[in-house]
Formats: structure tokens, sequence, C-alpha cells
């Protein structure tokens, strides 16, 4: 393993060190629900990208759960 050959001075150090702060993550509002998204992705919020739905949303996954259970309910008493 290379050795450095001579020590850096601190000015070096710190002026080196000067861009290893994080940034924070840029983010956009999306248009359909105005939350705080990724620029250029899908919206995980409510699924949609430039006015097309690409993902369901929350919403839509809860109606469906809600839905299934109500089809799972009503198949159960046709049983009985
Ligand atoms: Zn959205």
């Amino acid at each position: 393993m290379s050795v450095p050959a001579k020590r850096r001075p601190s000015s070096s150090k710190r002026r080196r060190a000067a861009h290893f702060a994080i940034q924070a993550t840029r983010t956009s509002s999306c248009p359909k629900c105005g939350k705080q998204i990724l620029p250029h992705c899908v919206c995980p919020f409510c699924g949609s990208y430039k006015g097309k739905e690409y993902l369901k949303s929350k919403l839509d996954k809860k109606e469906e759960k809600r839905l299934k259970k109500q089809k799972a309910q009503a198949a159960e008493k046709q049983n009985k």
C-alpha cells in the first residue's frame, strides 16, 4: 500500500473537505395531490406521472382490500 509522500496542510485538507457536506434531496410537488415527491418519478401517493395514472394509489389499494373482504364475507354467508 502506498504511503502519502508529504503531510497535507490543514488548509488543503479543509479546502477538500468543503465539498463533503450532505445536500438535501431536491423535491418537487405533485401536480395532482400536491405532496413533495422526487422529480421525474411517479408519485408514490397517488400513482400519477404527467397526468396519467401508472400505479395504484394507497386509497385504491384500501378500497380493493375492503371489496375483497366484503366478497369473502358474502361467500361465507352463502355457504352457511
Ligand atoms: Zn401525487
